[in-house]
């Protein structure tokens, strides 16, 4: 089966009493049970009976098992936010005087969560750059417990080697993590490349429509015991698992995920192209674009299209605030690969409560505008660019 076909076809794990077509929302909390026995059989994890919806609930089960299903992935756990499954994650590879080998170019609540909060728990961030495997193997020492990566980083564009720090991270035998939320996970195949763990904010390309927030821990089973932890203290001690109605909502998106790529991927290269070439446009970030640094890596990497996700920097900051102020059909807001498109001034925004010298730090620029293409006509949304860029 092909993915479009495998994103539809899943089994469900039990027929439901009217062999309804879609997955119902089981919107409860507790499941009855015929005997003690068979509830102690639940309770103790000796079957896979749900028991109480923070822990198991049949509609999320499913979600979890169509994700598995596409990804080949031994196990796959949902969060109710992309930050949900990345901390879950992070605190399942660490635990106190452990280090954790980064990139500089994260997403900003990653950033925070590495430098800031688990730094209260006595893990250390070792930011560093990731395209250089050098400079990473330098940092290991007996301490480091995974690399983590992200595949395109936002809104550098950036794109590390994933075979390479595969290489490192599995010589020492730690585990190799990615949030692999830029490029659906679709698009290549994880295990192939040498990750152990995806992680991937659902409520982006999954979500499509941005109906709900959400999160999966996508995992190869190459670490158990950071498996058995996931399942049993982040999801039971911590909470955090999803709730039934974002699950059936991401899984109808999941079902017209594949379609929506390559029709939103296909409209950003077209854009990137003409920004290329539009005055007034200083450069342009795409990894679809050949002038992008790490274009034929990406390709080889992440499959031959480059994602909805692209920056363009303009002269100045003034000029970007006039163009996000001119914007008629684009939306002026967060987010990514919403079925519409979406412009935000990320040095001002997402960035803004940094320091300039964190902003410095992490190569975010006032002068770049970051684009999330949906699925409009790329010719009406050429339109707007140009009228907004003469505003
Ligand atoms: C949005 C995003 C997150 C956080 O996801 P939420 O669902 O908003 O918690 C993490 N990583 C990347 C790369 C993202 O784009």
């Amino acid at each position: 089966m092909k993915n479009t076909t495998r994103a539809i076809h899943t089994p469900y794990q039990r027929r439901d009493a009217y062999d309804a077509l879609q997955m119902p929302v089981y919107h409860t909390l507790a499941y009855e049970f015929d005997d003690a026995e068979v509830m102690a059989d639940a309770f103790c994890g000796r079957t896979n009976a749900p028991d109480y919806s923070r822990v198991l609930n049949p509609t999320v089960t499913h979600f979890e098992e169509r994700i598995a299903h596409l990804t080949g992935a031994k196990e796959v756990s949902a969060f109710t936010s992309g930050m949900a499954a990345i901390s879950a994650m992070l605190m399942s590879a660490a635990s106190a005087g452990k280090n954790i080998i980064s990139s500089k170019h994260l997403f900003g609540n990653t950033y925070l969560l590495l430098t800031k909060t688990m730094r209260r728990y006595g893990v250390e961030a070792r930011l560093t750059d990731l395209t250089d495997p050098a400079a990473v193997e330098a940092l290991v020492d007996e301490n480091t417990c995974c690399i983590f990566l992200e595949s395109v980083t936002n809104p550098q564009t950036e794109v590390a080697d994933v075979k390479a720090l595969a290489s490192i991270a599995h010589s020492h035998g730690f585990p190799l993590i990615a949030d692999t939320t830029m490029i659906p996970f679709t698009q290549f195949d994880g295990k192939a490349l040498g990750l152990d763990f995806q992680v991937v904010s659902t409520t982006k390309y999954v979500s499509g429509g941005a109906t709900s927030l959400g999160g999966v821990i996508i995992d190869y089973g190459n670490f158990p015991e950071i498996s058995l932890f996931i399942k049993k203290d982040c999801v039971f001690n911590f909470g955090g698992y999803m709730t039934p109605h974002a699950a059936y909502m991401q899984t109808l998106g999941l079902e017209t995920m594949q379609v929506r790529y390559d029709r939103q991927a296909e409209s950003a290269l077209k854009l990137a192209k003409i920004l290329e070439s539009t005055p007034g446009v200083v450069s342009v970030g795409y990894p679809g674009l050949e002038s992008h640094p790490q274009h034929k890596l990406f390709i080889e990497q992440y499959g031959d299209k480059g994602g909805a996700m692209l920056t363009f920097d303009l002269e100045s900051e003034a000029a970007c605030k006039r163009f996000i102020n001119g914007l008629k059909l684009i939306h002026r807001a967060t987010n990514l690969f919403d079925n519409r498109t979406l412009a935000i001034h990320p040095a001002s925004t997402i960035f803004g409560p940094l320091t300039q010298e964190q902003r410095d730090a992490m190569d975010v620029k006032e002068t770049t505008i970051r684009l999330s293409v949906g699925l409009e006509d790329p010719e009406d949304l050429y339109s707007d660019i140009k009228q907004a860029m003469l505003a």
